[in-house]
Order: structure tokens, then C-alpha cells, then sequence
């Protein structure tokens, strides 16, 4: 696989369910993934990428942004509160408010820093108990509640439970998203992109499938 490969299919799934072209944003998630990798997909000119953690993104991409323009950064994982502020200042987009103690501290923040990265609100739509996002029926009351603080809630977030079929998940979450008058929707990853594109996945998260897997050792 390579960036050519997945953005080719991408096209090709959006023309087979009638969607416009090149409507769809390729987030290449590079968390874990050694620099040369990333340098290898920023000098073809990709410019949108995803982590997981605040920490590993400071640690690598100030140097990149500085070499390579027009980088958007997207953080994909867990916020903890206290890291609220250095996420601000790193990431143009964050895919993972959950909950209203974030939300608060987002708002502060941004009256403090005079802007606010663009939101996404983590569904937890398997309802797993180790996995962070907020439960399907406590999602509208959130998502009103974030729009009261005047947050910029752009759309919604979900990660399926690794051995289910990953459309009902999109299903869901192209529902809430609908009721709520949300348009964007943050689902699919390497094995399921293209389900997600047919779902109306307007950010799809590919990591493995363009940098190779990913070595935890
Ligand atoms: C790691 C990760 C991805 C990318 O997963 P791949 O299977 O490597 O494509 C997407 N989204 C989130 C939230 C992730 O943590």
C-alpha cells in the first residue's frame, strides 16, 4: 500500500456511490511510525496527518511544520485535561471531546488563547467499557451543551469495536451526527476506509495502510 494507492481508491469509492470527488479528507495517522516514514509522505506532499498523543506529536512535529508548510495536525487519541492547553497550541483539529469537564476546559482556554482548534465529539458507539467517547444516548445532550459554550463542534467521532461490523457503528453515527445537524463524521481506518466513505465519512484516519505496521517494540 502507499498514500497514491489509498487516495485512488478513495477516489474510486466516491465515484461508485455517487459522491463528489475528492470530497473526503485523508487524515495519514503516523503515531508510532519512524520520521523517515512521515518525511517520505510529506515530500509527496501529503499535509494531513493524525496522532494519538500530545506528548509523541510535540516530540516530532514543530520541526516538521517548520520544514514542510501547510501541515494540519489532527489528535485522534484520549485528551487528558491537563494536557488541554499544549493540544491547543499543537493541533488544528481534535477528533476526541468526550465529556463536559473537557469541554469547559476547552472553552477557557480559547478565550485565553483567542482560538480554538475545530472539534469532533467522540461517540462511544460499541459501548465498551475501556474505550473513551461518550454513550450513544448521552450524545445530544453533549453536543447541545458544547454548542452553548460556543465550541466549534465541527462533526462526530467513532472507533468500532475491533470484531464488529464496523457499518452499523457508522450507521449510528451518521445518525446522531443527522439529528444534530452535524456534518462532519470522523470514521474509518485502514481496514474499512471505504465502508466508511459509502456511510458518508467526511474524515477518514489511515495509518497502517500508508506507513506499514506499526512496530510497538
Ligand atoms: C491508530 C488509529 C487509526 C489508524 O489505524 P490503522 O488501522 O493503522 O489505519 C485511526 N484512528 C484512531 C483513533 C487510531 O488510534
Amino acid at each position: 500500500m502507499s498514500l497514491q494507492d489509498i487516495t485512488a481508491r478513495m477516489k474510486a469509492e466516491e465515484a461508485r456511490t455517487g459522491r463528489p470527488t475528492d470530497t473526503t479528507k485523508l487524515i495519514a495517522v503516523s503515531k508510532v511510525q519512524p520520521d523517515e516514514r512521515v518525511r517520505a509522505v510529506l515530500e509527496e506532499g501529503h499535509r494531513i496527518f493524525g496522532e494519538n498523543k500530545v506528548q509523541e506529536a510535540q516530540g516530532k512535529w514543530p520541526a516538521f511544520k517548520e520544514e514542510f508548510e501547510g501541515v494540519e495536525l489532527h489528535l485522534l487519541g484520549p485528551l487528558q485535561t491537563n494536557k488541554t492547553k499544549q493540544a491547543m497550541e499543537l493541533f488544528d483539529v481534535i477528533h476526541s471531546l468526550d465529556r463536559m469537564k473537557l469541554a469547559n476546559k476547552l472553552a477557557a482556554l480559547s478565550a485565553e488563547l483567542g482560538h480554538c482548534p475545530d472539534l469532533f465529539i467522540q461517540i462511544n458507539t460499541g459501548e465498551e467499557e475501556q474505550k473513551a467517547g461518550i454513550l450513544p444516548s448521552e450524545a445530544d445532550q453533549l453536543i447541545a451543551d458544547c454548542r452553548a459554550l460556543k465550541l466549534p463542534v465541527i462533526g462526530l467521532m467513532c472507533i468500532p469495536p475491533a470484531e464488529e461490523e464496523p457499518s452499523l457503528h457508522f450507521a449510528l453515527l451518521a445518525k446522531i451526527a443527522k439529528r444534530n445537524r452535524l456534518d462532519g463524521l470522523s470514521m474509518g481506518m485502514s481496514g474499512d476506509f471505504e465502508t466508511a466513505i459509502a456511510q458518508g465519512a467526511t474524515h477518514i484516519r489511515v495509518g497502517s495502510a500508508i506507513f506499514g505496521e506499526r512496530d510497538y517494540g
